[in-house]
Formats: C-alpha cells, sequence, structure tokens
C-alpha cells in the first residue's frame, strides 16, 4: 500500500516536506511543502518552472509538477521537522522522459521486464574544506600518504559520526568510515540497495553530508578534484544483478571457470553485463564525469600519496584497484570510473542501460589485464583510452547511437545540448593559465 504523507507527517512530526527532484546537472531542486497541504501535494505534485533548472525547458513551458514518490521519504536526523522525499516530474499528465529519476525507472522496468533486479553500493568520497572552499578545513592534515590516517580521521570524528549515526538510524547499515587518499578527504560506506534506493540514498547523502559539515563551519564537496595535485573524489559502483525475488544473484557463479570472468566467479550473465559496460565505457563517460573538472581526475599526472586510483583506459581485472573496472570477489564487480560530479540517478541509468546491451547482445568483455595499470599502462595494447576531456566525452556519448537510444532520446539530446553548451561556456572563459603562458609570446 502507498504510504500516505500526511500520516506520516503526523505519527512522526513532520511540519514541512521537501519534494525534490534532480535535473539533468545533478542539481537537487526542491521546495518545502507544509505537511497541512502534503496531501493535494502527494495527488498533484509540486510545481515548477522546469526552464529555471537544467532540464531543456523553455520559459514557455506549462507547469512542471515534482510527484513525490512516497516510499522515498527520509525524516532528516538532523532536523526531523522536516522530511525529505525524492518526486518524479511530470508535465500535462506525462512523465518528463528526460529527468533523470524518471529515466532510471524507466530502465528498471526494462530490467525487470526481464527477470532481472539490478542492485548496486556506492562509494562517495568527499573532502571537508574550510568555508571558503579553496582549502581544506584540517591545516594539520599535511601526510603525505595520508590514506587511512587515524589522527586525522579523530580530528574529524564529530563530523564523521554524526553523519555515521544518522545512517545507522535511517537503516542504511554503515559499516566503515576513513581517512582517504587525499589530505581533507573522507569515505562512508553502507551497504548496497535496488538500484534506484541506492541513488535515493546517493542524493540524500550528499544533502545530508552538506548539511552536517555546515553546521560545523567546513564546506563538504564532491567535486573530481576540487584540490590541484592531490587524490579525486570517486563515485565507484559496486554491482551485481538478482532474479526479481532478490534471492539469487545471477552474476554468481562458482569460482575457477573456463573463461577469465568464471575463473573469478562472474556468470556468463555478469561477463555479458560487463563486456556491455566495457563496449560503452567511451559512451558513458559523459555521464559517469560529467564536467570539466572530472578530467582532471581521470588522466591525471601522479598524485601526491603515489597514486590517483583514478582508470585512464578502458580495462577490467581481478582484485586489482589499477583498472577501471575490479572483479573483488565471485558474483560481483566494481566500476571505477565514475566520480563525485556524477547525477545519482543517471550513474544507475547508464550502467543498466549497458549492461542491458551487453545481455542482449552476448558481448564479450575481452581480455583481463593482471598488470598494475599505473606502472605498465604501456603494455595494455589495443585497450581503449578513455576521453581526455568533456567535449571529447560528450562526442563519444553523441556517437554511441545504441546506448543514446537505451537511455532514451529525449533524455540523451537534451543532456548531449546542454552539456555542450555548458563546454562552450567553459571553453570562451579565461584562465589565469592562458596569462602566464602566452602573455609573453
Ligand atoms: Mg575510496
Amino acid at each position: 500500500m502507498t504510504k500516505d504523507l500526511a500520516a506520516f507527517a503526523a505519527e512522526n512530526g513532520v511540519k514541512y516536506f521537501m519534494i525534490s527532484f534532480t535535473d539533468l546537472f545533478g542539481g537537487q531542486r526542491a521546495k518545502l511543502v507544509p505537511a497541512q497541504a502534503i496531501a493535494d501535494m502527494q495527488e498533484d505534485g509540486a510545481g515548477f518552472a522546469g526552464f529555471a533548472t537544467y532540464l531543456d525547458m523553455t520559459p514557455a513551458h506549462p507547469d512542471m509538477l515534482a510527484v513525490p514518490d512516497p516510499d522515498s521519504v527520509i525524516q532528516l536526523p538532523w532536523k526531523p521537522e522536516v522530511a525529505w522525499v525524492a518526486a518524479n516530474p511530470v508535465m500535462e499528465g506525462e512523465e518528463v522522459a528526460q529527468a533523470p529519476r524518471n529515466v532510471l525507472n524507466r530502465l528498471i522496468t526494462e530490467a525487470a521486464g526481464k527477470n532481472l533486479r539490478i542492485k548496486t553500493g556506492i562509494e562517495a568520497e568527499y573532502f571537508l574544506l574550510h568555508p571558503d572552499g579553496d582549502r581544506i578545513s584540517d591545516p594539520d592534515d599535511i601526510a603525505a600518504k595520508p590514506c587511512y590516517d587515524q589522527q586525522a580521521v579523530m580530528r574529524r570524528y564529530d563530523v564523521v559520526r554524526e553523519i555515521c549515526d544518522y545512517m545507522l538510524g535511517l537503516g542504511w547499515g554503515p559499516y566503515q568510515n576513513d581517512h582517504e587518499d587525499a589530505n581533507g578527504q573522507f569515505e562512508m560506506n553502507w551497504e548496497f540497495d535496488d538500484a534506484l534506493r541506492t541513488a535515493d540514498k546517493h542524493s540524500f547523502f550528499k544533502f545530508m553530508v552538506k548539511s552536517v559539515a555546515e553546521s560545523h563551519g567546513y564546506r563538504a564537496t564532491f567535486m573530481p578534484k576540487p584540490i590541484e595535485g592531490l587524490t579525486g573524489n570517486g563515485c565507484h559502483a559496486h554491482i551485481s544483478v538478482w532474479d526479481m525475488d532478490g534471492k539469487t544473484n545471477v552474476f554468481a557463479t562458482e569460482e575457477g571457470g573456463a573463461t577469465p570472468t568464471s575463473e573469478l566467479g562472474l556468470s556468463d550473465q555478469g561477463g555479458h553485463f560487463l563486456g556491455g559496460i566495457i563496449n560503452h565505457a567511451i559512451g558513458m563517460t559523459a555521464i559517469t564525469n560529467p564536467t570539466v573538472n572530472s578530467y582532471k581526475r581521470i588522466n591525471a599526472p601522479v598524485t601526491s600519496s603515489g597514486a590517483t586510483w583514478a582508470p585512464n583506459t578502458v580495462t577490467w581485472s581481478g582484485n586489482n584497484r589499477t583498472h577501471m573496472v575490479r572483479i573483488p570477489g565471485p558474483g560481483r564487480f566494481e566500476l571505477r570510473l565514475p566520480d563525485g560530479a556524477v547525477n545519482p540517478y543517471l550513474l544507475q541509468a547508464v550502467i543498466i542501460a549497458a549492461g542491458l546491451s551487453g545481455l542482449e547482445n552476448e558481448a564479450d568483455p575481452g581480455k583481463r589485464w593482471d598488470i598494475d595499470m599505473y606502472a605498465a599502462g604501456h603494455k595494455a595494447r589495443g585497450a581503449a583510452k578513455l576521453p581526455l576531456n568533456m567535449l571529447d566525452a560528450l562526442r563519444a556519448f553523441n556517437r554511441d547511437k545504441e546506448l543514446k537510444s537505451r537511455m532514451g532520446d529525449e533524455f540523451s539530446d537534451a543532456f548531449f545540448k546542454l552539456k555542450m553548451a555548458e563546454w562552450n561556456d567553459f571553453a570562451s572563459s579565461f584562465t589565469a593559465w592562458e596569462r602566464v603562458h602566452t602573455l609573453d609570446i
């Protein structure tokens, strides 16, 4: 039975609902609706001017209504009188086809038609910065290899504990928190879930981390490369596919099989799904790594810690973190390409789109590389290189006709158009680098 939001408010002391949707650039947009008005809003949705967000609409478009999905409702642990609820944009009775949560829902339905249920976990790394955003918040966090730094994580214990306590209370099953590989960087892990639930949690996690950081006088960022020379913010995704009852992992098989994937405990279906990711990797990079800054993380020179931990080539491996895809154990794989700027809904959507392509075409993931890509990447002859910048990525996306059609033509056209406009805006902006390198020519 659909959850009644008015009853939820009465039971939990909620005074306001934050009806939230995510636009094509990953921005979370919301209206605060008093609990007294939520019954009508649950039915009809909250009205927005789509043009005011990144959804490729004009000022002449009619009202866009964000219809809350009551199953997604979360009472803010740090402000319990407010509840966040993810919404699906609708216009004149039709779903807005290019809206990211709608794109994801459509692909989940398509997978369900094949008796497949995609489950994922994500690792959304973030930095705690000074409120100005130009330096890390902890001046003592200067170690050359700061990963898992015991002292540094304890200096931000109050922030990390507060967020982890909230996740415990929400039932997300958080199980570890650490200081990551860059000074000022942290990672918190919680249990994997169905793709839509993971996308909603990913969205809410970003909102929660930023809110808690602000309350402690810091600024949290998921920007792919916020500090030059340091390791960037990845958003690795762990992927498995189950049957619809959620009890049988169709990716899992006995280890030691005859193919390079089944040897590691990934079934034939898992191998084909991975093949789809490999075949569409270059086209999907515009979605997994969506900003100008994203390309400062992949393809980066070695960082001060000794490794970027980000891929630059389309390769897969066993339990080896130097490749784009790692198979850490039977029945799942880790996609290490996405970064902190990725749109939570489009991340899940593009994984499913590429994976379904692989399943339908019985795609072969190709050779398994067991080398250290950072030291011996030049040996991976024939392996495709990831795009070097956002323009290359957008052009590659535009060339991948199958991926575009699986993501939906309305989405793909809108995404390409708005992102090309963003690239052109960037390309026409002057930088300090140009002055340094050109002034005296
Ligand atoms: Mg990490």
